[in-house]
């Protein structure tokens, strides 16, 4: 079979094979939708029944931020398909607050895509260059609202079921609050805990990138 099917026409790398009671499992990481489909159905053809074939697709969501408002969302996409060679992504715009003449776009795509796109950590669109980044979700408990753990790993005993989400304080909802926001856990006004604007969430993420960037 492996003669009969050539991978670098279809465009499709093959992550593992699996024999299991004379059935053969392959896994396949490829960029493209179609070449998967083309790939499924040459195996098909040769093997049958006896030949199962799974797609594993991880996704990245990339963040892509400095983009001149001039540009139109049709000019991002070619820039990400001229570097990723796919048109299979996701991407949703967001105004920059900063910089009104800015936008930031979030693009959600498979692990392989992403990898080109991060290599460089740059892209051209129109005359600039935006800096690309991987966009990383702490996990964040619910119980105490402190990043890094999960409520059932949660060992803080100030949680916040009874409390206002908003200012910390007993006695009230996050909905009927009248306070300015206050985060309990940096003891300051301003923001509120558990959310992007906590330099605690702010220093979560420098630890994975740190983390990540380690072999
Ligand atoms: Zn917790
Ligand atoms: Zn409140
Ligand atoms: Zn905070």
């Amino acid at each position: 079979m492996q003669q009969n099917i050539n991978l670098d026409d279809m465009g499709v790398q093959v992550q593992r094979i699996n024999i299991n009671r004379g059935a053969l499992t392959i896994k396949l990481r490829s960029k493209e939708e179609e070449g998967d489909n083309k790939f499924r159905q040459a195996v098909a053809n040769n093997l049958g029944e006896q030949g199962t074939v799974e797609t594993a697709r991880k996704k990245k969501t990339l963040i892509v931020r400095r983009i001149d408002i001039i540009n139109t969302e049709e000019d991002i996409k070619s820039a990400i398909q001229e570097i990723t060679k796919t048109t299979s992504f996701e991407i949703k715009l967001l105004v920059d607050k900063r910089r009104r003449y800015k936008r930031t776009a979030i693009v959600t795509l498979a692990e392989a895509p992403a990898l080109e796109m991060l290599t460089s950590g740059q892209i051209k669109i129109g005359w600039t260059s935006c800096k690309v980044m991987e966009l990383l979700t702490p996990p964040k408990c619910y119980r105490c609202y402190d990043f890094g753990h999960f409520a059932d790993k949660c060992v803080n005993t100030d949680h916040m079921k009874t409390k206002c989400i908003r200012c910390c304080e007993e006695g009230h909802r996050a909905v009927e609050c009248q306070n300015l926001p206050n985060c309990y856990q940096c003891d300051k006004e301003g923001h509120t805990a558990g959310t992007m604007a906590c330099p605690a969430y702010k220093k979560m993420v420098e630890d994975i990138r740190k983390e990540q960037k380690q072999p």
